[in-house]
């Protein structure tokens, strides 16, 4: 079997090794313009993680902070920058310091249910995740944040 090439686009950003079956929630949380022309596989054979899905951005550039969103929910996807067929640039994902969106806050009783306020936490640690809301101070652990996703 021939394998899939990374680099089998002209110019745009392929979003490599996410968990299989996590495409779609990625595809979703990057929000990209409606008239993108986008190529999702799933369940791709992989000898690091058994499956994965891949997602090819034609013609964009994804910038670092646009990437960084996916880091949540697929901390081990690798980015591959293309242009003229060719891989110029591989960046890994990175959770950033600061969560803005995305995701909801686990307390019911946050402010951020009841008023026009976008959710913020601070992550407090990486490995494993742990987040702290910006307004209320309740941590959340993986599978809550994996739950609150917007
Ligand atoms: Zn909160």
């Amino acid at each position: 079997m021939k394998e899939l090439k990374v680099s089998a686009i002209n110019k745009g950003t392929v979003i490599d090794h996410i968990p299989a079956g996590r495409g779609l929630k990625v595809l979703e949380i990057l929000n990209l313009p409606k008239d993108s022309t986008i190529l999702v596989a799933v369940n791709v054979r992989s000898g690091k993680l058994g499956r994965k899905d891949i997602i090819k951005v034609e013609g964009k550039i994804l910038n670092e902070e646009e990437v960084n969103k996916i880091a949540l929910i697929a901390p081990s996807a690798t980015v591959n920058i293309i242009e003229n067929w060719e891989v110029v640039e591989k960046r890994k994902v990175e959770i950033p310091n600061e969560i803005i969106g995305i995701i909801k806050c686990a307390n019911p009783n946050c402010i951020t249910h009841y008023e026009e306020v976008t959710p913020k936490f601070k992550v407090v640690s990486r490995k494993p995740l742990k987040l702290k809301c910006h307004y209320c101070e309740r941590t959340m652990e993986e599978d809550t944040v994996l739950k609150h996703l917007l």
